[in-house]
């Protein structure tokens, strides 16, 4: 019977550690015909690294010590990176007054009686300058797929530092798999458009970047007026797209507001399970018929 046949195929999912909640997300999934992705800690590890430390003045140590300050009162993967850099380096860590994230954007404050603004070059140079060396580093950064955080100090950029986020190793895979099956892949991020088309490169799929979370899920229901979309998300700040869209996919370690914001949960932070599941449902749904 047709109740028979989904209870199997939601059970063989939760065997695998794919939780779908119920029969008719089931159903959807089967209809899948695009898979949207957001970046950090969905395709990539979410544990950004410092790779680079430029400096206007060659002062790499106090370009560092500057962000660190500002970094540690984030939560953001790329402030823990940058305050783990300048412990490993035993930077000073001044003193930083007034901090205030500055959501997709990245944080401000004082140090030292001056304002202090660490995040995403468009932003940084909304409120200030940078010289033309600082900013052909940052473009050469970003076209290797790293992150570049711009650290302005009294509006004028004194450094870039440079992050790199490491794709998941089925993540190539993943999204190949997807495309075997005829279903597009989209990668929806803040990050900027270099750095998000290397990476969207490596990977294998098309990438709309420079998205602050609205954007995000203005994006999935524009795709989902069409067609049926499926978005995979991890994270606090993707639940309103994750609601959005077709069906929500939270993955991994995704935080508690992110899986009861999906309609499905993957207990790895495996990219193939994405594809894996879909071809489940479809295989389900083509029992009954
Ligand atoms: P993503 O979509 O990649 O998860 P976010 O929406 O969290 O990105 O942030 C968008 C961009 O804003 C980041 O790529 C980064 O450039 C910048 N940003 C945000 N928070 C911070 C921070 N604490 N320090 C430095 N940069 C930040
Ligand atoms: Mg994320």
């Amino acid at each position: 019977s047709v109740p028979a046949a989904i209870a199997s195929g939601l059970s063989s999912a939760a065997r695998h550690g794919m939780l779908v909640k119920g029969g008719a997300v089931m159903e959807m999934l089967a209809k899948a015909e695009t898979v949207a992705f957001d970046k950090t800690g969905t395709l990539t590890r979410g544990e950004p690294a410092v790779t680079d430390i430029v400096a206007r003045d060659g002062d790499g140590a106090r370009v560092l010590a500057l962000a660190a300050a500002l970094e540690a009162e984030s939560s953001h993967p790329l402030a823990k990176a940058i305050c783990e850099r300048a412990d490993a380096e035993e930077a000073p860590r001044p003193v930083a007054e007034a901090v205030r994230t500055v959501a997709g954007k990245g944080v401000a404050g004082r140090v030292g009686g001056r304002d202090v603004f660490v995040g995403a070059p468009r932003f940084a140079l909304e409120a200030g300058e940078m010289d033309e060396a600082l900013r052909e580093t940052a473009r050469t950064l970003e076209a290797d797929g790293k992150t570049v955080a711009i650290v302005m100090e009294a509006g004028v950029a004194q450094g870039v530092i440079g992050l790199r986020d490491e794709p998941r190793a089925d993540a190539a895979d993943g999204i190949a798999a997807l495309g075997r099956a005829g279903i597009d892949a989209v990668m929806l991020t803040g990050d900027n458009a270099r750095t998000a088309q290397a990476i969207a490169g490596e990977l294998g799929l098309k990438a709309r970047a420079e998205m602050l979370p609205e954007a995000k899920v203005e994006a999935v229901r524009e795709l989902a007026a069409g067609r049926t979309v499926v978005m995979v998300g991890d994270g606090v700040n993707d639940a309103p797209a994750l609601a959005s869209a077709s069906v929500g996919i939270a993955m991994g370690s995704g935080t508690d507001v992110a899986m009861e914001a999906a309609d499905a949960g993957l207990m790895r932070s495996a990219v193939l399970d994405v594809a894996r599941l879909i071809g489940l449902a479809c295989t389900t749904m083509r029992t009954i018929r």
